[in-house]
């Protein structure tokens, strides 16, 4: 086992998003797809973990919208006049992961839709707190 395959971790999955990459880990064993990446696959137990490069397409499982905000996202500027969506984001390739959802106005969550198409946006994996984020197609 290499090096680069002990670091599934969230620390690599986001050194990986601060790249433009959305990568999730793959067991060799039984070909389960994990996102975030998993070091142990759930369905086998195996421990023979590969990266795997994930297109970035989905749909919205689930979302919320948020005035008060964590200091973190304060920091991007949202807040109560400016909130914000996150939800559950189930890719193409099945793994469902959180993330924030951009390209929607959180101030009327009436107007989204569960089920919309979604894209991975690398617009928020910068600095010292990198996020996840979709897009509305
Ligand atoms: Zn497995």
């Amino acid at each position: 086992m290499t090096n680069e395959r002990v670091l599934f971790t969230a620390e690599a999955f986001y050194a990986h998003l601060k790249e433009q990459r959305l990568m999730g880990s793959r067991c060799v064993s039984c070909g389960e797809l994990y996102l975030p990446p998993r070091p142990i696959c759930v369905s086998c137990g195996g421990k023979d973990m590969t990266w795997h490069p994930f297109q970035g397409n989905g749909r919205l499982s689930t979302f919320t919208c948020i005035r008060v905000a964590p200091s973190a996202m304060e920091a991007r500027g949202y807040g109560r006049n400016t909130p914000y969506c996150t939800g559950l984001v189930e890719t193409d390739e099945g793994p469902t992961i959180s993330a924030l959802v951009l390209g929607v106005d959180a101030a009327r969550p009436e107007m989204i839709q569960v089920g919309m198409a979604l894209q991975v946006d690398f617009s928020e994996a910068t600095g010292d707190h990198p996020a996840l984020a979709f897009h509305a197609v």
